[in-house]
């Protein structure tokens, strides 16, 4: 398979020492889902079996291995985090029970803070905050619903998700998200 060309993603060896942050990983593992971070032997059976892993070069052992070694800023910054697509492969073959879906979300909760988010989650939750949905809705899809005899779609509690949404942080998240020249 063919390297990746994103070399904001160095993960190779020699680490330099002033990329290592030693308290990286127990940040992580101290966290709701990073628990089993520290189990990890980085044996490799995620990675061998992570369909995504099959079609482009991510590695989900790499990542763990990389927050183990404390590169914070290499793995925070990396599109490498984004890239699980949650099917839970990893978590049926795992032998020390390391829950790397749960883990990868607290890396992307953490990343989201620092500005790091990918894009699309941010637009997401951005089409969330204004319609209360992650997508439009259509009249086709109230036709589909009338067709299968489904009760019409219900509009959300807006101004309570607002709320919901603010509270938990994520105004904040959208906002250090936003590049340079966007507006809201
Ligand atoms: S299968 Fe489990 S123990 Fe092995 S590298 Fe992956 S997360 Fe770590
Ligand atoms: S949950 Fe993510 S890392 Fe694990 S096998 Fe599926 S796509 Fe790969």
């Amino acid at each position: 398979m063919e390297q990746s060309e994103d070399k904001s993603y160095r993960g190779d060896f020699p680490v330099r020492d002033q990329d290592v942050q030693a308290s990286f990983k127990y940040d992580v593992a101290s966290m709701v889902g990073g628990e089993g971070l520290l189990r990890c032997l980085k044996c490799g059976a995620c990675s061998g079996g992570c369909p995504v892993g099959s079609v482009i070069d991510y590695r989900p052992r790499k990542v763990l291995g990389n927050v183990l070694l404390g590169l914070k800023d290499e793995v925070l910054s990396s599109d490498q985090i984004w890239l699980c697509a949650a099917c839970f492969t990893c978590e049926e073959r795992c032998v020390q029970q390391v829950a790397f879906t749960d883990v990868v979300t607290v890396l992307r909760n953490m990343a989201s803070k620092e500005g790091h988010a990918a894009p699309g989650y941010v637009k997401m939750a951005e089409m969330v905050m204004q319609n209360g949905r992650v997508s439009a809705r259509t009249g086709v899809v109230d036709k589909m619903r009338e067709q299968l005899g489904l009760p019409p779609l219900q509009d959300p509690a807006i101004d309570q998700l607002r709320g919901i949404m603010k509270a938990a942080g994520l105004y904040d998240v959208i906002a250090a998200n936003k590049k340079e020249g966007e507006s809201d």
